[in-house]
């Protein structure tokens, strides 16, 4: 499962530039798109990666 920690975000947008398929900025908060929940995507591992505060959790 994909989930970013709404608390840790801090709304830099690299998530959502890396991997625009699963993450999407709202109101200056990342969020899982509805449905991406469980993306296997490449991408997502990236966007864990580039978080500056590591708010996206896998697992
Ligand atoms: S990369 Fe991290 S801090 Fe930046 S918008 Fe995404 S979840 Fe938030």
């Amino acid at each position: 499962m994909v989930s970013v920690d709404e608390e840790k975000c801090i709304g830099c947008g690299s998530c959502g530039a890396v991997c625009p398929e699963v993450f999407e900025l709202k109101e200056g908060k990342s969020y899982v798109k509805a449905g991406q929940e469980k993306s296997t995507l490449p991408c997502v591992k990236e966007a864990e990666e580039s978080c500056p505060v590591q708010a996206i959790k896998l697992d």
